[in-house]
């Protein structure tokens, strides 16, 4: 593995800096580019992630806020896919937040047991949808400063939901948006509310969600914690952390995860144009 200077970038963690006293002073590629080239090279990445995951979206399955609610709140410390499995059931033994307010605790915990901290999990529900039912008539708050007072909901949970059920434009800033943003050079911050907000900077708010998605899609497939599959990344060369990772391309394919993966199939592209495609968005 090894590293490259990424065209138009500064090519690695740390730039050459003023030496004091015979001793180097070392500025972060961080602090060497200008707001303007940042936001710049932050679109670029968007857009070439969105041409490579167009079909990017929110991998819970739900059918109404409620859901998706619930479904953030089981997706702790386990996968979407194993979520998706136990939902069905859930949903339809306790469809509404009342129901899920009144739950038998040894019924929940059973069907929630394939996800792991079940009892933590079903104590969450169950409190979560008391408090629905309590304080916002059974149903979903639209808002972040409401939805930020119901238990066990944080702003990343609060982000997914108006996001993705709601429409309106947040930031979800979960492991995988963090380490991409850190990688891409976008910030230093590991707050996630800093990180949300110094992303948020650089992009349109109409381009929040689906880079929420695309980020949460690369770092899944491509750009993974331990080895990040550099050869076959599509941002390579707008990344200062290119070669973090595997740099030999027939390597890096087999790291590749999901749809991407050696002999696996690409889904269908959504119809229409992809995002930022229609309104010629400056780079
Ligand atoms: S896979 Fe490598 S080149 Fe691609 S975004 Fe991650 S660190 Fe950068």
């Amino acid at each position: 593995m090894r590293g490259h200077a990424a065209a138009g970038v500064a090519g690695s963690p740390s730039v050459p800096g003023r030496s004091l006293a015979g001793v180097p002073v070392t500025t972060t590629a961080y602090a060497a580019e200008s707001p303007v080239a940042r936001t710049r090279r932050a679109r670029r990445i968007y857009r070439a992630l969105v041409e490579r995951y167009p079909y990017a979206h929110a991998e819970l399955d739900f059918a109404s806020p409620l859901q998706l609610l619930v479904a953030t709140v089981l997706s702790a410390q386990t996968t979407d896919v194993t979520v998706n499995k136990v939902t069905p059931e859930v949903f339809s033994r306790w469809p509404s937040a009342q129901a899920l307010a009144a739950a038998d605790r040894a019924q929940m915990e059973e069907v929630l047991k394939p996800t792991g901290f079940f009892r933590a999990k079903t104590n969450s529900v169950i409190t979560l949808s008391q408090a629905l039912v309590d304080r916002f008539g059974g149903e979903v708050p639209p808002r972040l400063k409401d939805l930020v007072t119901l238990p066990g909901v944080g702003r990343k949970t609060a982000n997914v939901v108006l996001g993705n059920a709601f429409g309106v434009p947040g930031i979800t800033v979960d492991t995988h948006f963090g380490r991409l943003a850190r990688r891409f050079g976008w910030t230093e911050e590991t707050d996630p509310v800093k990180v949300e907000h110094e992303v948020g900077a650089l992009f349109p708010r109409k381009d929040w969600v689906m880079l929420s998605h695309v980020l949460i899609f690369h770092g899944r497939r491509t750009c993974h914690a331990r080895r990040p599959a550099c050869g076959a990344c599509p941002v390579a060369r707008l990344c200062p952390s290119y070669g973090e990772g595997e740099t030999d391309p027939r390597v890096a394919l087999t790291l590749l995860k999901y749809e991407l993966a050696p002999g696996a199939e690409l889904p269908d592209p959504p119809p229409g144009p992809l995002p930022g495609e229609q309104r010629g968005e400056s780079s």
